[in-house]
């Protein structure tokens, strides 16, 4: 969300942001309808007024055992029956302004491509090169078969497309990919959390998933409740309408399952693990003072520790700005991490990392004091740490040998009971 008196007078910004990233919402609009309510309001308060002051005239007058005049009472009725227009006209105002608000979405930096889709993103960097095979290597989907690390027949038998059952092996990577991501973000610096992973509606509007993304989510039948679809909002939603120490920027973690509609998907990416209905990741989340160059720099920290993890799985990676219409509503600056998959002989996004500005913490109503004691809005930052089993795939396809088995990369090992190659079975 961002302030309605930063969008008046920046009305022409905020309206070219929602064009860039494809959002249909009128900033005029916006502006009439604030107008609208705000007069209304003052007019409903001021009869509100006049109605008290009158109803304390007749209530003295009938005190001192006078009668009270004609008039008054005539007066009362009109302000009555004027009230009675006007106020569910402001609340058609008010909620209308909600609506809109939520749809407005926050201004980019000025360093962001402007784009339609993924295909405009930008590469700034670029880590590795792409894996040289002097053998036929096989897709993940072969490799997992020849070394029995997942099932993808059977979790679909069990729950319908875009499902699988990692098994052996699979699990055992599953798991250890997360736990370096997890133990390298706490040796710097993250509080890690267990988080739930059924929250209120409510938290999903607040960290700004709804209402634009709510059809890429699953509800809990019969409850104010959804599936999350990535642990940013139990993390951001813990300190929901408090006044944090952002003294040190607060840096929070969670290893937890995500779950995915993935509406407007069908057709893509059906082959394989890439894109499921439920994966793990470990999530960063940061809390900082609202001042850009803390963020941008916390932004950059962010995207080194994913980055960091990549080099530790041993891959080869690139780093993209991400353009206007692949960036969601919230987003102020994106990098996308791309890792190198063979079988697709291209880069595939397996980490985002975004820095929001106030616009989520202005939502959750998460406020610091600034030196002068002002409560102010924090800014808000995550990247993936390690998402699985998306990740799974390059690990697989790059390290695979010609003899069908799978080197384990050194810092994997200890996660591996010291594995250092899984042979096929
Ligand atoms: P996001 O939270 O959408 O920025 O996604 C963060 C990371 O989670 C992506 O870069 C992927 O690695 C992973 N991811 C997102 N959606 C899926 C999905 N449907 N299936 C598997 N992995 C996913």
């Amino acid at each position: 969300m961002l302030d309605i008196k930063w969008i008046r007078s920046n009305q022409e910004q905020v309206q070219e942001a929602a064009e860039h990233k494809g959002i249909a919402v009128s900033i005029a609009e916006l502006v009439a309808v604030d107008d609208r309510r705000r007069a209304l309001l003052q007019e409903v308060e001021q009869l509100r007024m006049e109605r008290n002051r009158m109803a304390q005239d007749i209530t003295d007058r009938i005190r001192k055992g006078e009668h009270a005049a004609e008039p008054l009472k005539i007066r009362v009725k009109e302000i009555n029956g004027r009230l009675s227009e006007l106020e569910p006209e402001h609340r058609e105002e008010e909620r209308r302004f909600k609506e809109l608000m939520l749809l407005v979405p926050n201004v980019v930096s000025p360093d962001t491509p402007i784009g339609q889709s993924d295909a405009e993103n930008k590469e700034v960097k670029r880590v590795g090169e792409p894996t040289r095979f002097d053998f036929e290597p096989r897709d993940h989907v072969a490799l997992g078969e020849l070394h029995r690390l997942f099932d993808i027949p059977r979790g679909v038998k069990t729950a319908g497309s875009r499902n699988y059952y990692l098994t052996g092996a699979g699990v055992a990577l599953h798991r250890a990919v997360q736990q370096l991501a997890v133990d390298y973000l706490a040796e710097h610096g993250f509080t890690l959390l267990e988080a739930p992973l059924m929250v209120r509606t409510d938290a999903m509007y607040n960290t700004g998933f709804f209402p634009l993304g709510q059809d890429q989510s699953f509800r809990i039948e019969g409850e104010d409740k959804w599936l999350v679809g990535t642990s940013e909002v139990p993390l951001v939603s813990y300190y929901d309408n408090e006044i944090v120490d952002v003294a040190e920027p607060i840096r929070m973690a969670a290893a937890t399952l995500c779950f995915r509609s993935e509406i407007g998907s069908a057709g893509r990416d059906v082959q394989g693990l890439y894109r499921v209905h439920q994966f793990a990741k470990v999530e960063q989340v940061v809390l900082c003072e609202a001042d850009i160059r803390t963020s941008e720099r916390l932004h950059q920290e962010i995207t080194a520790n994913a980055e960091d993890i990549l080099r530790l799985l041993e891959l080869p990676y690139r780093v993209m700005a991400v353009c206007t219409g692949d960036m969601s509503q919230k987003t102020y600056k994106q990098f996308d991490i791309e890792t190198w998959m063979p079988s697709r002989q291209a880069y595939g996004e397996t980490h985002s990392s975004s820095n929001l500005l106030d616009f989520q913490a202005r939502r959750s109503n998460i406020r610091y004091r600034d030196a002068e004691g002002k409560a102010r809005f924090c800014h808000t930052l995550n990247n993936t740490a390690v998402a699985s089993p998306r990740i799974l795939i390059p690990l697989l396809e790059n390290h695979q040998q010609e003899d069908g088995s799978i080197r384990i990369p050194e810092a994997l090992r200890p996660y591996m009971n010291g594995l250092e190659r899984l042979e096929p079975l």
